[in-house]
């Protein structure tokens, strides 16, 4: 047992039930998703990734610092510390075997005991107001905010699902869904988003003027979360536990931020939710695929080519990318 992994349960008077141990580990972008999924493996309950942002107006506005390496962090829970240690210990293996293989710089892991009571908040301090686009900004719901008279704010605790609006993934499908309110195809749309983690796009959608809007994720945490943020922001947003394929489609547009073997092994279904054009061109349903990270993008075009979609347009943020698709008439 490697010295920096704080004992289990030594803090006197404190219950062992609320003690997580805390992950972190700095990595540059190109490491994110394989850093992530060894996380994910010891710890269950997710994968935060922290991009450092540099702040204005006071804390009020951030541009977060792309080339600037993130800081992923995963809990373990306390309580069973021969488990917790070998999940540890088994961490810091697939990561040695991850640097031995790969060139780029990848951090420490560290090891912090935590206590719920002051970790359910401290993260909170990590999460700003951020514009996203020219007008969608994500307010977490502890901020105070001066709204510009177009913005479209969405108020927001992600709590523990994924959605803050400073994951890449999530900027890149925010700004594609402006651009679909620029082409005037959102309001009135019915719409669907697969893994809508803090159900941040699925908000979104509804706030400018999407409807009905449907969402699912495998995580019921996520489930939970999606439909409190609809809640907070007065929208209305189906949600519930599950995946593809969804019997209640076909959808005008269609939400995936998933990962690329996600996008690959989900395709033909994706591509059956969403509703095929007629004869004219640009008058079939819209599909937001991201997640991809660079490498995997070609693998991820030639399953939607196969499953009868086209692109329409690519974005790239850092390593990330996200193709709009349309399925256009048979
Ligand atoms: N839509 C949010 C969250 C994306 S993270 C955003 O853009 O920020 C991806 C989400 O997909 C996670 O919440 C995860 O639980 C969920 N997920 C992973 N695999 C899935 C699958 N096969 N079907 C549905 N949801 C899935």
């Amino acid at each position: 047992m490697n010295d920096e992994t704080t004992p289990v349960g030594a803090d006197e008077g404190t219950s062992a039930a609320g003690t997580w141990l805390e992950l972190s580990i700095e990595c540059d972008q190109e490491a994110v998703e394989a850093v992530s999924e060894i996380l994910s493996r010891a710890a269950s309950g997710g994968v935060s990734v922290e991009q450092p942002f540099t702040t204005e107006q006071e804390g009020l506005a951030a541009t977060p610092m792309l080339d600037a390496p993130v800081t992923l962090r995963a809990y373990l829970p306390g309580i069973d510390r021969t488990a917790a240690e070998d999940a540890i210990t088994a961490t810091r293996e697939r990561l040695g075997h991850l640097t031995a293989f790969d060139l780029r710089p990848i951090g420490e892991l560290q090891v912090r005991e935590v206590h719920e009571e002051d970790w359910a908040s401290a993260w909170k301090e990590h999460f700003p107001v951020m514009r996203l686009g020219r007008r969608i900004v994500i307010k977490p719901t502890w901020r105070e905010y001066d709204p510009e008279p177009d913005d479209v704010i969405i108020a927001l605790d992600p709590g523990m699902a994924f959605g803050t609006g400073l994951h890449p993934t999530t900027r890149l499908c925010l700004v594609g869904l402006e651009r679909w309110a620029d082409e005037g195809i959102v309001a009135g749309a019915r719409t669907f988003d697969v893994g809508s983690g803090s159900g941040v796009l699925a908000v979104g959608a509804a706030l400018l003027g999407a409807e009905p809007v449907r969402a699912v994720d495998t995580d019921p945490i996520a489930v939970e979360a999606t439909m409190q943020n609809a809640a907070r922001n007065g929208v209305t947003v189906t949600a519930s536990q599950g995946s593809l394929p969804i019997d209640e489609g076909p959808f005008d547009l269609v939400f995936a931020n998933l990962v690329a073997s996600i996008l690959v092994e989900l395709a033909a279904p994706l591509a059956d939710s969403v509703r095929p054009g007629d004869a004219s061109p640009g008058s079939g349903g819209r599909l937001l695929a991201s997640g991809i990270f660079v490498d995997r993008e070609a693998e991820v075009r030639r399953a939607f080519a196969a499953a009868g979609m086209r692109v329409i347009r690519r974005e790239q943020e850092t390593d990330w990318v996200s193709l709009d698709l349309e399925r256009p008439g048979a």
